[in-house]
């Protein structure tokens, strides 16, 4: 099913992201990560690709697995970083062959361990440019990302933003953000969206504070502000593991309430993997499940394989 078709019927999505395991032992611990969260009827779940290193065929397997054995809508996160068109064709026709219907087109980040083509040639500079050779030739979903805080490398949250609808006219059809601790920065945002002309759903990621040298190191990889208030409380409790999922807990229950009581359009939970947390905070949400259990029920149906 396609994420725009989910649209059309819940108001708000739940979705969870995941990542491809690098080896045996954190396969074991992902599938039973991953199974306690998919209990909890995602609107959908998506799977990152080359991000921390892990390969295109771990992403592909997994996207697979996802959709085509356990039944869930997935969406195949997909990077143009160093790529050329010749390869995105191939891997997209994959992706279409294996009933993928949603795609998450970015641009990725520079390659740690290669030099950067830039600009590429046979390939694409930006996420723009992605989207629209996919929109052009394929039938997928395409959600892009979007940077509440402004993306990195970007002169101004203004220029991001004027580049952020090329990349929605280019053929995006939702975005999800980076992920951003004070919900001001997301609202600011998407009143400045708006008013470019960007009207398409804009779904807040979220991710939960479980450890401060890990939050710390992606606030800073991202741009993403720590308030000064929730960054003293966190690093106080830095040496107790206890206390700050603790602290992370409330303070990712207080952000996401916030944000759907403001009708945010759902949430993208940055699961890291982890079930714990993200269970939690996913059942702090009353409310809204028995929604999204229903369509999941029904969307199941035509995926699962004969017993
Ligand atoms: C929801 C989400 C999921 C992600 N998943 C992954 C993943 O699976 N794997 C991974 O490796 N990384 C992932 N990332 C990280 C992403 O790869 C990086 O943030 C990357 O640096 C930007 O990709 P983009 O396509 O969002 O940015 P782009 O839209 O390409 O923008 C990047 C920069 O270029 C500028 N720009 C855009 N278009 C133009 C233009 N036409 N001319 C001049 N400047 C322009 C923008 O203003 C911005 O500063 C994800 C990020 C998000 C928000």
């Amino acid at each position: 099913m396609k994420i725009t078709e989910i649209f059309e019927r819940q108001k708000r999505t739940f979705s969870f992201e995941f990542f491809p395991p690098g080896d045996y032992l954190t396969a074991v611990k992902f599938g039973i990560n991953a199974g306690q969260l998919i209990k909890l009827y995602p609107s959908f779940v998506s799977i990152t690709y080359g991000a921390g290193g892990c390969t295109q065929t771990n992403t592909f397997d997994l996207v697979d697995l996802f959709h085509n054995e356990l039944g869930f809508t997935c969406m195949a996160h997909y990077t143009c970083v160093n790529a050329t068109r010749e390869k995105i064709a191939y891997d997209m026709r994959i992706l279409q062959d294996m009933g993928i219907q949603n795609v998450m087109l970015i641009r990725g980040d520079k390659p740690k361990d290669k030099p950067l083509v830039f600009p590429n040639p046979d390939g694409f500079n930006y996420g723009s440019d992605l989207v629209k050779f996919v929109r052009e030739r394929y039938d997928f979903c395409i959600g892009a990302g979007a940077y509440p805080e402004k993306h990195t490398e970007a002169l101004s949250l203004k220029k991001d933003l004027e580049n952020l609808k090329i990349k929605i006219d280019a053929g995006a059809d939702f975005l999800i953000t980076q992920m951003f601790f004070d919900n001001k920065y997301y609202w600011d945002f998407v009143n400045k969206a708006i008013q470019k002309g960007i009207k398409c759903r804009i779904i807040p990621g979220i991710i939960p504070i479980t450890n401060f040298k890990q939050i710390s190191k992606f606030a800073e990889l991202t741009g993403s502000t720590i308030p000064k208030k929730i960054f003293k409380k966190i690093k106080a409790y830095q040496d107790n593991p206890k206390e700050i999922y603790k602290i992370g807990l409330d303070l990712a229950i207080e952000q996401v309430t916030d944000l759907l009581e403001n009708d945010a359009p759902g949430i993208h939970f940055y699961t890291l993997n982890k079930s714990r947390v993200a269970i939690k905070l996913y059942e702090s949400l009353s409310g809204d499940f028995k929604d999204v259990k229903m369509l999941y029920e029904k969307s199941l149906t035509p995926h699962m394989p004969a017993p």
